[in-house]
């Protein structure tokens, strides 16, 4: 077995203590394992905070390993620091690939844990491989695809209480040449992690503003939602960018709404509020979108400026206890209109859905039901049917 060992944190040890604490609890760390490993056993430091050990497999008991090192209180003088290592292991069992890709394996496993305190031993494994070989895959041809338009956007009705079809949300596809129909969650997580959600993301809202020019021609008033990832704000400035774009495409504003997910709301609630006056300001609609399900703190709403709370059926609707989140949606939705906010439920499938939420003061509505999301042409032929 190939292990691959790094102290957490190691840079803050550092930082708070000064590099002698730190040299010091590296060598605590190299005394404890010693200890750990027989001669059969081959280990040493890679560099940094990192170890690497090689393991016979009738000697590697991951417990025993993990109980010994993955918590070591150095202590000296008055400091006294509990140093957490987590560990990333590769199974050799085969004479390929060589061994520092093996190694770089281990790490490989080692980072699908570095965020989570509580976990201290990860393995490389195929379904590992297979994550990391896809994700390389599709951020290769991500460019190639946006350039040909294999990605583009299905559009989701969204209807008034009369059933009145009174815009959509553009929901990003993905049409593989090889591997098909691709709904987001097979893509979208990967380009969250490294970064190109963005260029998915502005050519989307680029897609809706074109989309908006041409309804504007036939005289079609509706509006079209999009998404943003909380990873955008990162890479852009996100209303600057999507006010270029509608300036460009001479649309108003107010057609193209702004997707917020709520979940965005927990680390950096002061940045998104300043991004969402921001939207306000340039005369966008934001939209708090999956309202309910992640970190909805009452108290945030009222400083919350958007115009719009997008309620999910599927957070909501599915409990044991029907009654119960039956209260909880029609308070939801009395808290948005008390509020002054649009009240839109989204998931909605049926009929009995549609007929409650629309008695309890629901404005708008999204979900199978009505459709689901769907081509361009689709959705124009289906505008077209409606009206006649
Ligand atoms: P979301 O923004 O919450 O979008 C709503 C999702 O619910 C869509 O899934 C939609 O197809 C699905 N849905 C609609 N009606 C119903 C219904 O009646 N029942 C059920 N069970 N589901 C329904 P989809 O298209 O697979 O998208 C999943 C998520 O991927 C979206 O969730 C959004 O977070 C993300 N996403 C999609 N397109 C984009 C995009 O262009 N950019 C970014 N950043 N994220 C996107
Ligand atoms: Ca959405
Ligand atoms: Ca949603």
């Amino acid at each position: 077995m190939i292990l691959y060992a790094n102290i957490k944190s190691f840079k803050v040890v550092n930082d708070i203590f000064g590099n002698e604490f730190g040299d010091y609890a590296i060598r605590c760390f190299a005394e404890k394992i010693k200890k750990q490993f027989t001669p059969r056993c081959v280990y040493g430091r890679l560099g940094g905070a990192n170890f690497g050990f090689l393991v016979p497999k009738d000697e590697f008991d991951a417990d025993k390993i993990t109980n010994a090192l993955s918590l070591i209180n150095v202590k000296r003088g008055s400091i006294r620091y509990p140093i957490q290592v987590q560990i990333g292991v590769y199974e050799v069992d085969r004479e390929e690939p060589d061994v520092s890709t093996m190694f770089a394996d281990a790490r490989i496993a080692l980072t699908t844990i570095e965020k989570d305190d509580s976990a201290r031993i990860a393995y490389y494994d195929d379904k590992l491989r297979n994550e990391i070989l896809w994700n390389q895959e599709i951020t290769a041809q991500i460019d190639e695809a946006i350039k040909n338009r294999d990605i583009r956007p299905y559009l989701q009705p969204i209807v008034d209480r009369e059933g009145n079809i009174v815009g959509c949300e553009a929901l990003c596809r993905w049409i593989h040449k090889e591997k098909g129909f691709l709904a987001p969650f097979k893509f979208i997580p990967s380009l969250e992690k490294n970064g190109m959600i963005a260029e998915v993301d502005k050519y989307m809202w680029r897609c809706a503003c074109e989309i908006l020019a041409d309804w504007k021609r036939r005289g079609w008033d509706m509006f079209i939602s999009v998404n943003i990832s909380p990873k955008d704000f990162y890479y852009l400035d996100v209303p600057k960018f999507i006010k270029g774009l509608v300036e460009e495409h001479k649309v108003d504003p107010k057609k193209l709404r702004i997707e917020i997910t709520e979940t965005v709301m927990i680390n950096e609630a002061d940045k998104i509020v300043a991004i969402m006056e921001e939207f306000r300001s340039y005369g966008f609609i934001v939209e708090m979108d999956d309202f309910g399900s992640g970190y909805s703190s009452l108290n945030m709403l009222k400083s919350l400026p958007v115009d719009l709370l997008k309620i999910d059926m599927n957070f909501l609707g599915k409990t044991d206890d029907e009654q119960k989140a039956d209260t909880i949606v029609k308070n939801v939705i009395n808290l948005a209109m008390d509020l002054g906010m649009i009240a839109l439920t989204e998931g909605v499938e049926s009929q009995d859905q549609f007929d409650a939420l629309s008695k309890m003061g629901c404005n708008l509505f999204q979900g199978y039901y009505f459709s689901k999301p769907i081509s361009i042409e689709d959705f124009d032929e289906l505008v077209i049917v409606k009206r006649k």
